[in-house]
């Protein structure tokens, strides 16, 4: 094995069993009802080998994004997205630049790929340091840069004049991952036909609760999503996923209300945690929140111990340690809600 790969740790997903899933952002809320019945009475020739060029499901995502087909490549989940972007724009002699801290993914696949990483930390663990991006962004190493608005795991969204001014002024390719951008109802795709640099990455795991089938995708110019086509493997998205996510696009209505609950969900939940003595909460467009109580292990522990599953996520740069909880539907959040002061009574915070 190549020795950057010896050097790597495997991505450990914990699974554990009867406690409330509160710790991968994804949602909580069944498909809209109908949905699975549409999908599976669909037509999928399973014995064949999928459209490789997705051209049905490209067409949906194009009617839902406004970004003509020619400009969109699909993915098995954005991860595989991540690994094929630096692929193709990383490698030897090459960096990444990102914003710790942000999503551990953008390591893993730099790791993979030998492509080196500079790093710029966010202002306080909040916001960007655009200047500074600039700056580093511009160094001949440099040839991609990572933007993650809404920010996992602080769920912060970037002004829109600060990434395009990243995109501007460097000039290089520059990835805005939208993971969580339906929560926060913004985007930088309608800015795409403006900068053959800008690249836009979505999922459907997060907003459309489709996290188990893998299916991600990026925006870009026709002439840059082509670039990225060549290094695709030829059937990247299975038969099933592709069908699911054209049905999945029929019930946007429906995932609208569910998007809506969310926010009212997550503001609240931010909102409780706030009302306890002793916890920075950050604040959040996304459908999770990070927060900062007095001593985040043991929060953990106890949350684990009542039945919840959060993210401890260890010691984060500039913000140190802190735990990462996604919304539940309004009735986990219920409970939540009522573990969180039990806890703080018990721990004598309250
Ligand atoms: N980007 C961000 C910011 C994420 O938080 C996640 C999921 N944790 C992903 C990408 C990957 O999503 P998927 O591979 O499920 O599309």
């Amino acid at each position: 094995a190549r020795s950057l790969i010896r050097a790597l740790r495997p991505y450990e997903s914990k699974v554990v069993p009867d406690c409330l899933k509160l710790d991968a952002n994804e949602n909580p809320f069944p498909w809209p009802e109908g949905m699975k019945e549409d999908l599976l009475s669909q037509k999928v020739a399973l014995t064949r080998y999928p459209d490789g060029s997705a051209i049905e499901l490209r067409k949906a995502i194009s009617e839902y994004t406004g970004v003509p087909a020619e400009g969109i490549l699909v993915g098995n989940g954005s991860d595989e997205l991540i690994q094929l972007l630096l692929a193709v724009f990383g490698g030897e002699e090459k960096a990444l630049l990102v914003h710790p801290p942000t999503f551990s993914m953008y390591y893993a696949a730099a790791k993979v790929t030998g492509t080196g990483i500079k790093e710029v930390p966010l202002i306080g663990g909040i916001s960007l340091d655009t200047e500074k991006m600039v700056e580093v962004g511009s160094l001949p190493e440099v040839n991609v840069i990572i933007v993650c608005s809404p920010n996992n795991p602080t769920g912060t969204l970037y002004p829109r004049q600060e990434i395009l001014k990243i995109v501007q002024e460097t000039g290089k390719i520059v990835i805005v991952d939208e993971a969580y951008s339906e929560f926060a109802g913004e985007s930088l795709i309608n800015e795409i036909s403006n900068y053959p640099n800008l690249i836009v990455m979505r999922t459907f795991s997060k907003a459309f609760g489709l996290a188990g089938l893998r299916l991600g995708y990026l925006l870009g110019q026709p002439s840059t999503i082509e670039l990225i086509n060549r290094a695709r493997q030829p059937f990247n998205v299975n038969a099933f996923s592709q069908k699911a996510g054209v049905v999945a696009l029929k019930y946007l209505r429906e995932y609208q209300e569910q998007i809506e609950v969310l926010k009212v969900e997550i503001a609240d939940l931010a909102a409780e945690l706030g009302r306890i003595p002793g916890i920075q909460v950050f604040q959040t467009r996304a459908n999770f929140v990070l927060f900062k109580p007095d001593n985040p292990d043991e929060w953990a522990k106890a949350f684990a111990e009542k039945g919840f599953m959060v993210r401890n996520m260890g010691e984060l740069p500039v913000i140190g340690k802190a735990l990462r909880v996604s919304s539940g539907t309004p009735q986990e959040n219920e409970l939540f809600k009522k573990a969180i002061r039990e806890i703080a009574v018990e721990r004598g915070s309250i």
